[in-house]
């Protein structure tokens, strides 16, 4: 794929970039590697006053990014804006709470002298430069929720961001250089993920963060994996959404229609799969259609769109494969399922509900990147919960109602890394983000995110 800003809205490319020669990506592992050495001595505070002006620096220009974001991956801006201001807030999390959530731990003093120890404790340290590789859906977010705790711990940051969106990768590095971080402790890597190996089998690079799609997340992980190098991975899901009879239905269909559509559908954490109990499912299907076919599909610059195109037309091509081969063996559109009329330009999809979806076809099983949602009935929670499971993914999950043994049950069965009670599944900076099965490994965010890469170190005293 060509490093390029590609308009989604129009398809025009608007600026390509040459990848960085060997050389320069010589030079710059050189310089990350340098900074770690000093940058790990530093103390929470000149971090959290670095941290902390990166996060004033974005808040004043957030404009100005998210009309880049929009234009490279096609967002509505006031989601661009939206996400330049979660990125502010969890920077500024990570400057407040990092020294707290990598203070010293203390075991019980029984424990520490059945150890033989007048003393011991667990004592967080940075483990070093680190690659993060990033897909272009919240280009600005996915690498913030990476960097905010990796450079509060103390180590530093190579992104490799997606190549379709180099503008966005470019002002990350420059915003963390100009709020005044230690040259080479933030540096974008424009490079294709062909050079991903070279870099991440480099002994100066100690560990990979990926957030992206199950092939490239497997490719890392097989090579960290075979240089002994810790990673986290945060890929795709395919998340349930629960109604059940004791739900708000109003509130839930209303919920679903942005849960299914936020980002023009692109989100990892996107609910996908509505699973309704029969006794409110006409009530669901009609007001959840309803929302879909309401939505303003247009130029995401304008501020009366609801979704804009697709980020690429292979991103449309292989949505509409899979709804196709789901209406060719049986599916029935409620709505969408269709390119939107008027547009003769961009990538654009018509928001889809889809029915009568059976194993067989692949939306049952793959991850639909886009606004199409799947609709069930159920007779019960247990077929709900069965369903909800029948899937590789495990990223999160929703559940409305308001009986608490259906609360009870769902956090005890669903195979998820989040179960979300009336309300969609977000992230927050204080609680933990990642999920289980195909959906990946280890957790983004809160104390679980700072201490991924740390090297958790007991220090003992006879
Ligand atoms: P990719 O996984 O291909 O891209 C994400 C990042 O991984 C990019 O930086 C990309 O670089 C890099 N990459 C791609 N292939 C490899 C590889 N073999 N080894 C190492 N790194 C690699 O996502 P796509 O943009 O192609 O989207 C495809 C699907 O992935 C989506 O339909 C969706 O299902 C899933 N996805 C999930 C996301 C999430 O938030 N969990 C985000 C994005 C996609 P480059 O751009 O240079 O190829």
């Amino acid at each position: 794929m060509p490093i390029a800003t590609v308009n989604p809205a129009d398809g025009k490319t608007l600026r390509t970039f040459d990848p960085l020669s060997d050389e320069e990506i010589e030079r710059r592992l050189a310089a990350a590697d340098a900074a770690f050495r000093t940058y790990r001595t530093t103390g929470f505070e000149e971090r959290a006053r670095l941290l902390n002006a990166a996060a004033d620096k974005l808040e004043r220009e957030a404009d100005d990014i998210a009309r880049t974001m929009t234009t490279e991956m096609g967002k509505p801006l006031a989601a661009a804006k939206a996400e330049a201001a979660k990125c502010v807030k969890a920077m500024r999390w990570y400057a407040a709470h990092a020294e707290r959530l990598l203070a010293d731990e203390r075991p019980d003093e029984d424990d520490v002298r059945d150890s033989g120890a007048e003393s011991a404790k667990v004592h967080y340290r940075p483990l070093g430069p680190v690659l993060a590789v990033m897909p272009w859906n919240f280009p600005l977010w996915q690498v913030v929720r990476f960097a905010a705790p990796a450079l509060m711990a103390g180590n530093v940051g190579l992104l490799k961001h997606a190549s379709n969106v180099p503008q966005t990768a470019l002002y990350l590095e420059d915003l963390f250089r100009s709020a005044g971080f230690p040259e080479g402790c933030f540096q974008t890597l424009l490079v294709p993920s062909g050079a991903i190996e070279g870099i991440l089998r480099d002994d100066r690079v100690v560990a990979a963060t990926l957030t992206g799609s199950e092939p490239a997340g497997r490719s890392v992980a097989s090579i960290a994996g075979d240089e002994i190098k810790p990673t986290v991975l945060e890929l795709g899901g395919s998340d349930p959404y629960l109604v059940m009879p004791s739900a708000d239905v109003d509130a839930a269909a209303r919920t679903a229609v942005t849960a299914r559509v936020q980002n023009n559908g692109q989100s990892c954490i996107a609910a996908k799969r509505f699973i309704v109990h029969e006794d409110v499912y006409e009530e669901f299907a009609g007001k959840f259609t309803d929302g879909m076919r309401a939505l303003r599909v247009g130029d995401p610059m304008e501020d009366s769109t609801d979704v804009g195109p697709l980020s690429s037309e292979q991103g449309r091509a292989d949505l509409e494969e899979l709804v196709d081969d789901a209406l060719r063996k049986g599916a029935e559109p409620l709505c969408g399922a269709q390119r939107p009329e008027g547009f003769d330009h961009g990538w654009y999809y018509a928001p889809t509900v889809l029915t009568d979806v059976t194993d067989t076809m692949r939306i049952h099983r793959e991850e639909a990147f886009g606004p199409v949602a799947t609709l069930y009935r159920v007779p019960d929670l247990d077929a709900a919960v069965e369903l909800a499971n029948d899937t590789p993914f495990g990223l999160s999950s929703n559940l409305w109602t308001h009986d608490e043994s259906d609360v009870e049950r769902c956090v005890r069965d669903l195979e998820a890394g989040g179960v979300f009670v009336n309300g969609m599944t977000a992230s927050h900076p204080a609680l933990p983000f990642g999920g289980v099965k195909r959906s990946g490994y280890g957790r983004e965010l809160a104390a679980e995110g700072i201490r991924a890469f740390c090297n958790v170190t007991t220090v003992w005293r006879g």
